[in-house]
């Protein structure tokens, strides 16, 4: 950061009323870069971030909601198979560890080191384009506990949509179908209420997109300060 502070002075600049930096996670920032791309779409919804690690942004009624303390969303660590695998948060069973992207890698046959996590997503989209079957199996299988998981938040939220973004977008022709079976056979309002599940057509940038529109609206909201240095 202070190497960026030096190289970039112009652009991070202190004005009035506007924070010079704004620091949250990717999960948070993805989910408000889908809110901002659709300014007319549903302002409630959930926002999955697949990588290595699951992270959630939820979004209600236009704002972020990050909890007490800021450590919402760790949908990662919701479990989907309590006496399951260990975990690296210390409980057993979560959802990473059967829906994470080592988890589905894994599953498929794929050996992880050679297969960077920049490819992986690609990979085996790839394959299940292709009909492998392990790596069809191995998809459905995590869009299974995802679904589990999905389930569980939207019978606590009352949300009508969620959207699979990180390395879940590319994936979500073989995590949607399950994903959906899981929250018709376990969300109470389903049959009447369905839910809507989409990947995110953000891409990689769903993380800048929301961090730049975070700063930018706050600038739109309190203008005067932007105003005063731009003069
Ligand atoms: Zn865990």
């Amino acid at each position: 950061v202070p190497a960026l502070l030096a190289e970039h002075p112009p652009l991070i600049e202190q004005v009035p009323g506007i924070p010079a930096l704004v620091v949250d996670n990717e999960a948070n920032l993805a989910a408000l870069g889908e809110l901002h791309s659709q300014p007319t779409g549903t302002s409630s919804f959930l926002h999955i971030s697949g990588e290595v690690g699951i992270g959630a942004g939820i979004v209600l009624d236009g704002a972020l909601f990050r909890g007490v303390r800021g450590w919402s969303g760790e949908i990662g660590h919701l479990p989907v198979h309590p006496e399951g695998r260990p975990c690296r948060c210390g409980g057993q069973g979560c959802l990473e560890q059967y829906a994470g992207q080592e988890a589905i890698v894994a599953a498929a046959g794929l050996a992880r080191a050679e297969l960077p996590a920049d490819t992986a997503t690609a990979r085996l989209a790839e394959l299940a384009e292709a009909g492998d079957a392990d790596a069809l199996r191995a998809l459905h299988d995590a869009g299974t506990a995802l679904g589990v998981a999905v389930a569980g938040v939207v019978n606590l939220l009352d949300l009508d949509t969620v959207v699979l973004g990180g390395g879940y977008a590319a994936l979500a022709p073989w995590l949607c179908p399950p994903v959906l079976a899981e929250i018709g056979a376990r969300v109470l309002t389903a049959a009447w209420s369905p839910v809507t599940v989409r990947p995110s057509t953000l891409g990689a940038e769903a993380a800048a997109v929301g961090a730049a529109g975070s700063v930018a609206r706050r600038i739109v909201a309190q203008p005067a300060g932007w105003l005063a240095r731009a003069g």
